[in-house]
This record gives C-alpha cells, structure tokens and sequence, in this order.
C-alpha cells in the first residue's frame, strides 16, 4: 500500500474530544494490521489453509463436522498470534480509557491485543481465540502462550471448543445488545479499521449517528460507513489514533 500523508484532524473533532465524556469506539481487523495479524479482505478474500478456505475451516457446520480440524485449523492461527505485539493504535485506546469518564472498547478482532495493551472491559462481539469454551457447560478456559490447551473441561471433563463466533453462529448473548447501549448514549464515536461489511457491528455507528453522536472513521480506505460519518481521516490507525489526542 502506497503511505499517505497524515491526514489533517479538523479542529471541530479536537474540541469534541476534549469536551466528551461518552465515547465509543468500534475496532476491526484493520487495528491489528500494523501489529502484522492480516486482515480479511486485505489479503484477498479467498484465504486458503489445507485446501479449505477460512470461511469453512471457521463455520459451525465444520464444527460439528470436524472438531480436530478446527481446534488444528485455530492453534494454527493462534500460534501465529502468539509472536504479535500490540501496536499504537492498540495502546493509544488503551490511554483513552483513562481520558474519558465513559469509554466503552467494542472490538470485532478475536487477537486479544487490545487487552495486551492495557484496555480493559473490551467488550468482544466475536470471541477470543485465546479462550477455549466447554460444548456442555460453558465454562471458559483461558489459553497462555506458554501452556498447553487444556483438553477437556475442567468442570465436567467435555469437549473444548474455541471461544469464538464462527460463520453461522449468533453473537455472544448480551454483547451486542451491551455495544447498542452503549452507542446509543455516545457522543464521539471512532471507528476504526474495520470494512462495515459484517452486521450487526458494523450497525453500531449508525446508532450511535442515530442517537446525535459525531462519528469519524479512521481507515486508509473509504467504506460504506464513510458517507454517514461526520470525519474521515483517511490513513493507518496506528498513525492517525495518535494524532487525535494531541
Ligand atoms: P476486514 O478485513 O473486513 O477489513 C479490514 C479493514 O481495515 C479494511 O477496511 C481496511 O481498509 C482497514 N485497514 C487495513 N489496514 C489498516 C490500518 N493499518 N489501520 C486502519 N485500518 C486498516 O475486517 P473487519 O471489518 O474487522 O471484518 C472482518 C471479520 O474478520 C471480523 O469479524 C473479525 O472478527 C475477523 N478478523 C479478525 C482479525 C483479528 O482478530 N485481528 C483478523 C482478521 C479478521
């Protein structure tokens, strides 16, 4: 990708930073490109492992199908993770948690680098690939870099399966309904690095638009949310997010 200029932040988003004290920020894939995690779409959208592309290898019928395959398929991925370090965007939206008495973090990234960052009640639409959750009982096991992946529950001793939101799955009970709350009552809302492809996420401005927020999107690419937003700095998260708060 060619590098672009730092865009210029109006002053308008300036004063309405520092004069906010609700603020929203949605992240997608696009936050962790700068800490070298690939985007969906970045890359092409026909991602291939082992012969079978990424949007079946991640589904709910390959799960009841194949649980190894997937478990192989997200070790694999998490693996590669791993090695990843937050980048500034990441640590810039760990600060702004401090700056601002509401700041709600709703992230569709399932890399867990927001939270190796420092920010905290991350609300996750689509899971944590550093988590494993029992098929039965639900219980959730957190998954180091350092340890082996527990096999089974360690509650009622079933099956583990990643705790992340495959293709044909509903969003985690209550996180978007939590996310829609908390854009409703926003005032300033980011977002950033995310293609506005995927609903219900990518509804989340909108309501925050709806409900009289000022929103700006941080994004070296246009997307369909470009045309709602009221800003548009156009360049990499990591460069930009800084840029805001100075
Ligand atoms: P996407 O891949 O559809 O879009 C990525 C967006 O990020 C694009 O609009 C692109 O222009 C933008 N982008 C690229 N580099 C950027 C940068 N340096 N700074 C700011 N923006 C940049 O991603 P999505 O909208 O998040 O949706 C895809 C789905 O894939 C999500 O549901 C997400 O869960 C999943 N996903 C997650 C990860 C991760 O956890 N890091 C990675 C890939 C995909």
């Amino acid at each position: 990708m060619q590098s672009i200029a730092a865009p210029i932040v109006s002053a308008e988003l300036r004063r309405r930073f520092v004069s906010s004290t609700r603020v929203f920020v949605l992240t997608g894939a696009g936050v962790s490109a700068e800490s070298g995690v690939p985007t969906f779409r970045g890359g092409g959208d026909s991602a291939v492992w082992k012969g079978l592309p990424f949007e079946v290898l991640s589904s709910i019928e390959m799960l009841q199908r194949d649980l190894p395959a997937v478990w192989e398929w997200f070790d694999y991925r998490r693996n590669l993770l791993g090695i990843l370090e937050p980048n500034p965007a990441h640590y810039e939206l760990g600060r702004w948690q401090h700056r601002f008495p509401e700041f709600t973090l709703v992230t569709q990234n399932i890399d867990g680098l927001h939270q190796q960052a420092g920010s905290q009640r991350v609300i996750e639409l689509h899971g944590n690939i550093w988590r494993a959750r029992c098929i039965s009982c639900h219980w959730c096991h957190e998954i180091s870099v350092d340890t082996d992946r527990p096999e089974a529950c360690l509650q009622c001793g079933d099956r583990l399966r990643p705790d992340v939101v495959l293709f044909g799955e509903l969003l985690p009970q209550g996180a978007l309904e939590r996310a829609a709350e908390k854009a409703s009552q926003s005032q300033l809302c980011f977002v950033v690095g995310t293609s506005a492809l995927v609903y219900p996420a990518a509804g989340l401005p909108e309501i925050a638009k709806a409900a009289g927020a000022f929103v700006c999107e941080v994004n070296p690419e246009r997307t369909p949310l470009s045309d709602l937003c009221d800003e548009v700095l156009t360049g990499k998260a990591g460069e930009v997010l800084p840029l805001i708060g100075m």
